[in-house]
């Protein structure tokens, strides 16, 4: 029997209909074989940083999954891809982008997979969904260095 591992993930969107493709991928994720007790964080709106186009949706998720962290990628991709996610260039617009944020306490750096997410401590719109569902894991200090950032709640 494999372990069950505490796993948080990212998730984005700013085309098409955001909120909803939100949404519907806690859903999508909730359903798949090897992952269990999903718990979502309040959606969050956020000005585009490194990326364009209209604002971003927010959010992020703790599940616990039995899968690998590989695998579990896999899925995610999948998912992005039935929510028809494209990428035309580099931090493009899209309608749903899922990151593996924290995959228990491994440290993880393959060819297609890095953990602990190199980006999330500097972005708000990571960070503040992140304290409201595991506040043992982002400190005062993480929060202060993301201050400046446009995010804010926009659904419980
Ligand atoms: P960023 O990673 O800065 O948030 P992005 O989400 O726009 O940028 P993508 O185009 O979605 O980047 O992903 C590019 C590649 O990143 C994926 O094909 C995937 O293999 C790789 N990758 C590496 N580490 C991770 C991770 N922790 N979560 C998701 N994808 C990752
Ligand atoms: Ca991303
Ligand atoms: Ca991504």
């Amino acid at each position: 029997m494999r372990e069950w591992v505490t796993v948080f993930v990212g998730i984005g969107a700013n085309l098409g209909e955001p909120c909803a493709a939100v949404l519907n991928a806690v859903q999508e994720m909730a359903g798949l074989d090897g992952v269990a007790a999903v718990r979502r964080s309040s959606l969050y709106a956020s000005t585009p940083i490194e990326s364009s186009g209209p604002d971003y949706v927010n959010a992020v998720v703790e599940l616990k999954t039995s899968l690998t962290a590989l695998e579990l990628l896999a899925q995610l991709q999948a998912i992005e891809s039935k929510a028809g996610r494209e990428r035309p260039y580099r931090n493009a617009p899209r309608t749903l982008d899922l990151d593996l944020l924290l995959f228990g306490d491994s440290v993880i750096q393959s060819a297609t997979l890095t953990v602990p997410h190199p980006r999330m401590w500097e972005r708000a719109f990571v960070l503040l969904p992140l304290v409201e569902i595991a506040p043992e894991i982002v400190g005062a200090t993480a929060l202060a260095q993301v201050q400046g950032q446009t995010v804010h709640r926009i659904v419980s």
